[in-house]
């Protein structure tokens, strides 16, 4: 069967001159895939991304084979490419060449499903493959030659800004709840109002499905559909149909959000998650959100941060500012003053002043250590830590300047200050607070 003959097919190569399938890796790649008479195509976003931008030259890649899995895993070794079994049981390999990576997926048609586990059945049969793909602009491949295969109206659907899903959205989100979520995703990054009715009604009648999702899942369409142009809308549209609820523990602050991303547009998603619900939640309800979605510890205690901490006045001068840097680090004052300026209505000029002042900032590193107060007989306990504090935040009220020999004189005023103190409160028959001391230090 010639290629034109195919359903689907088109006379047009609007691929033909992707930067991406005239590169020498994919070039020897598809040589090595179709070496033995079996097809091979390129699909999903890449043939999508570029029907919209064809200059774009994307470095992940997905493929669609005829040929069986094992035999790419026995093959494609023997022909040079570095083969990786990174999911055999969808019958995907992945191949990295170059700068390159190439999942290469076996032709499938989905015959049962539970949930997200499909029963796989292999197949020689493209326009099965593309069936069992979620959205029409999903399921579009190309060949070598860059002639495109377009099943179900993708590209139409593409250039009118419409995410249809390939076949019924309610059996289809029934196989794969997780659809849904993808749905709204691709909604914020290619679509335009108004969105389908029947696929947000699907969406809206079987939203209770994402409770039964892994958090790892959730979490990387929710931050997928956060960094898309239209997150604010898809957001909307998300609360609107119930599905909002089932992925934040409380209502989301839409317009904070809006205003954020007027103010910095390259806040990543975890500030966008902190706009839309910073103030409604608490740190025990923060926690169990980041489990939830399975965060690292490292993002579950920003995001606990961003949630939660002081936000700092944008007028404050720039030592307050410094003071803050050096103690949350520079990233978090940033990203903590970027939603203090969202929540104030800061000029937007003042807030890249001030971040602009800072850019350069290095937390300088305090020239005081334990080892410091052992050497001078204080013996390891809570009193060196106290010490420490004390001298440290005076070395930070005074801008970071005063250097190793002006602290340890610092320190050294603090201990003479105690023992006298001690004197003192020995005769006068009292103790002599913390303050008192650190007060009669600094006179
Ligand atoms: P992106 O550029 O955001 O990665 P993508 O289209 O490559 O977009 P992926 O999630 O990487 O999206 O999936 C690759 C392809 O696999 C999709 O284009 C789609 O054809 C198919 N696919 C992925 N997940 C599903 C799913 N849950 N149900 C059906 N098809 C899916
Ligand atoms: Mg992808």
């Amino acid at each position: 069967m010639s290629p034109e003959a195919e359903a689907g097919a088109s006379d047009a190569r609007p691929l033909a001159r992707a930067r991406w399938l005239d590169a020498p890796e994919s070039r020897e790649l598809l040589d090595a895939l179709e070496a033995e008479g079996k097809q091979a195509r390129f699909v999903g976003g890449c043939v999508r991304d570029t029907l919209l931008d064809p200059d774009l030259d994307p470095e992940d890649l997905d493929l669609a084979t005829q040929e069986r899995p094992e035999r790419l895993l026995q093959r494609l070794p023997l022909l040079g490419f570095h083969v990786v079994a990174t999911g055999l049981k969808h019958g995907t390999v992945t191949v990295i060449r170059g700068r390159r990576r190439y999942e290469i997926t076996t032709l499938r048609r989905d015959v049962a499903c539970f949930g997200r586990h499909a029963e796989v059945e292999f197949s020689d049969d493209f326009e099965e493959d593309a069936a069992r793909r979620d959205f029409t602009i999903n399921a579009m491949s190309c060949d070598r030659t860059g002639r495109l295969y377009d099943y179900f109206g993708g590209r139409e659907d593409l250039f009118a800004g419409r995410i249809r899903f390939v076949g019924e959205p309610e059996q289809r989100i029934r196989e794969d709840f997780l659809r849904i979520l993808r749905f709204f995703r691709f909604y914020a990054r290619f679509g335009r109002a108004p969105a389908e009715p029947a696929a947000l009604s699907a969406c809206r009648k079987l939203a209770f499905g994402l409770d039964r999702l892994s958090g790892e899942r959730i979490r990387g369409e929710l931050e997928r559909l956060l960094q898309a142009p239209g997150a604010v809308a898809a957001l909307r549209l998300m609360v609107e149909s119930e599905v909002g609820a089932r992925i934040f523990p409380v209502a989301p602050d839409l317009e904070r959000l809006e205003r954020l991303r007027a103010l910095a547009p390259a806040a990543d998603w975890l500030l966008c998650t902190a706009a839309l619900l910073r103030g409604r939640l608490d740190e025990a309800g923060a926690l169990r959100f980041a489990a939830r979605l399975r965060l690292s510890n490292r993002e579950r205690d920003r995001l606990s941060a961003l949630l939660t901490a002081e936000l700092p006045d944008p007028r404050a001068p720039r030592g307050v500012h410094e003071r803050l840097a050096y103690r949350l680090g520079l990233a978090l004052w940033a990203d903590l003053l970027r939603l203090a300026a969202v929540e104030r209505g800061t000029d937007p000029a003042l807030l890249e002043t001030r971040l602009r002042e800072l850019a350069g900032f290095v937390p300088p590193r305090f020239p005081l250590g334990g080892r410091d107060l052992l050497a001078r007989g204080i013996p390891t306990g809570p009193r060196v830590g106290r010490l420490l504090e004390a001298v440290r935040r005076w070395w930070e009220d005074e801008g970071f300047r005063p250097d190793r020999a002006a602290c340890l004189a610092r320190l050294d005023a603090l201990l003479a200050a105690e023992s006298a103190g001690q004197e003192n409160a020995a005769s006068a028959g009292r103790t002599v607070s913390r303050e008192d001391r650190e007060r009669r230090a600094e006179g």
